[in-house]
């Protein structure tokens, strides 16, 4: 065979961490810490209360203003791109940060959304997060679709909505058709994200995994680092391709 292995990276909490970004959604995260704050971000709740809605809209405006950067591992990601080494990223994470540090969008795929763009949950019409934190500031505190008048939301993926299938699908034939497999700065504890690990082993690719604490695709990996992310995963993609 010639050419360039096919590397997937499978990205989670871990790798922007660095950027200043919580680890929200995890086993362990915050939202789970708190039940409080998991209803801000659980449909149910979200549809059916506009005090949760006006909280979770509060939260978001306060967030925003951290203007997290990529971080090296971020960059690390973008440079293999830049070095012609075939990638997809799979991200956990909705923050945008690979993109921000150069990969291109199409070979981005945002597992649980993006935090970026809210989705109306009628016409499923979308727009920039920063128009609604605008709509915000100006005085809103619960601001309904332009389009239709029904419920906003972000584009992530809430506790309670299904992950979007054509997204899945396609980590799927990522995770078949790549060569190496690096989940990094992720539990894999979340399925069906965690499983992607499994469907790469299952069809012959070499599985890495970078993270602090064991997962329970450790005994699958041929090679598991436990270094701290932001030297481990640049000193790692350089040695591919
Ligand atoms: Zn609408």
């Amino acid at each position: 065979m010639t050419g360039k292995p096919l590397v997937a990276i499978l990205s989670g909490a871990g790798v922007s961490t660095d950027s200043g970004i919580p680890d929200y959604r995890g086993p362990n995260g915050l939202w789970r810490r708190d039940p409080d704050a998991e209803k801000l971000v659980t449909y149910e709740y979200y549809m059916g209360d506009p005090e949760i809605r006006r909280r979770s809209w509060r939260m978001r405006r306060e967030t925003a203003a951290l203007h997290a950067e990529p971080n090296a591992a971020h960059r690390a990601v973008a440079e293999l791109e830049l070095r012609g080494v075939p990638v997809r990223v799979i991200t956990q994470n909705v923050d945008g940060l690979h993109q921000l540090a150069g990969v291109s969008a199409r070979k981005v795929l945002e597992l649980h959304g993006t935090a970026l763009a809210c989705v109306c949950t009628g016409c499923r019409v979308r727009g920039p997060m920063a128009d609604a934190l605008a709509r915000l500031d100006a005085g809103e505190d619960d601001p309904p679709c332009l389009e239709c008048g029904s419920v906003l939301k972000p584009a992530t993926v809430m506790f309670g909505e299904s992950l979007d299938p054509v997204v899945l699908g396609e980590a799927v034939a990522i995770s078949k058709a790549c060569q190496v497999f690096v989940a990094v700065g992720t539990s894999l504890q979340v399925q069906p994200a965690a499983g992607l690990a499994g469907v790469a082993v299952d069809h012959g690719a070499r599985l890495v995994v970078v993270n602090a604490e064991p997962t329970p695709y450790d005994g699958l990996a041929d090679e598991v680092v436990r270094e701290p992310i932001g030297t481990a995963l640049p000193e790692l993609l350089r040695g591919l391709g």
